[in-house]
């Protein structure tokens, strides 16, 4: 690709020889492959998820959990040969499915590994939400479940913690595609999901509006039924400089967002208080590399 176009940010550079708002160059790079048990039930069930975490983001939340690998570019670069080895590997260890973690810039690389191998389980696109429709359709009959995010609809708030202004507007297009994609979701006999798009949104301190407003637009613009987790597992990071988000939610923000999310008839998943701290936080060490 001499011209990267594969997410919103349309930055438009060579890959092989610069690199864009993701900092990444041509070649795979992630920081683990492994069982993962830290997702929704239908996606972690008893065996774990099949998670490649992926370095390089084309969002860049300033809060984001997984900063050495979204904004500093931690990681190891791997052939597309060995990418599709780690697929088997992960769906011997027993993987419920392989669940493709923030890989947006690695589209290409990605389906060829999955032409050199795909297992019978399904593949899961975990995405921010913030992605470009001719990628999505370039995934189209190859995800069988997305899991992407709903951040904000403020735009002033997605400039200032992802400069994306058009945040919501992509991410509103992206959300009703995958949906259209998938179909309404679809659960085997151990309740793991097979097909179907399930929604996060994770609530921000001093956001309640934000979050529900969030809401309202998977109420009323997705299909009835459409999953969402309702996470509240906001944890400060000390290089977010952005007022007002260094600090937990608190009980009564959480009460007032999940008190909107039960009077929508929203229904998926939400958390318990145990869940705020960064405890799920994998090691990002190159295990399965
Ligand atoms: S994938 Fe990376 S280089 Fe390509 S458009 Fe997006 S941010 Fe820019």
């Amino acid at each position: 690709m001499t011209q990267c176009t594969l997410c919103p940010r349309k930055c438009r550079v060579n890959r092989s020889e610069t690199t864009g708002f993701c900092g990444m160059g041509n070649t795979p790079k992630l920081a683990r492959a492994a069982l993962h048990f830290w997702e929704e039930p239908c996606i972690a069930g008893t065996k774990g998820s099949g998670a490649l975490f992926f370095s390089g983001c084309t969002l860049r939340c300033c809060y984001c959990q997984n900063h050495s690998l979204s904004h500093q570019g931690h990681g190891k670069e791997i052939s597309v040969e060995r990418l599709a080895e780690i697929f088997q590997s992960l769906y011997e260890q027993g993987a419920h499915n392989l669940n493709f973690v923030t890989a947006t810039p690695f589209v290409p690389q990605i389906l060829k590994a999955l032409e050199i191998y795909k297992p019978p389980i399904p593949i899961v696109w975990n995405s921010s939400g913030y992605e470009a429709m001719d990628t999505l359709k370039m995934l189209e009959g190859v995800v069988d479940v997305y899991l992407p995010d709903m951040k904000h609809v403020s735009s002033r708030l997605s400039a200032l913690c992802a400069k994306a202004p058009d945040y919501f507007e992509v991410a509103a297009a992206a959300l009703k595609e995958m949906c259209r994609q998938t179909g309404p979701a679809v659960y085997d006999e151990n309740g793991i999901m097979q097909k179907g798009t399930l929604i996060r949104h994770l609530i921000l301190p001093g956001c309640t509006q934000d979050s529900m407003q969030v809401l309202n637009f998977i109420a009323e613009s997705l299909p009835k039924g459409t999953p969402v987790a309702l996470m509240r597992q906001y944890t400060p990071q000390p290089f977010c400089t952005v007022k007002g988000l260094d600090r937990p939610i608190t009980d009564a923000e959480y009460s007032r967002v999940l008190s909107h999310y039960e009077a929508l008839g929203l229904s998926g998943y939400t958390q318990e208080k145990s869940s705020s701290d960064s405890a799920f936080t994998p090691a990002f060490d190159f295990t399965g590399l």
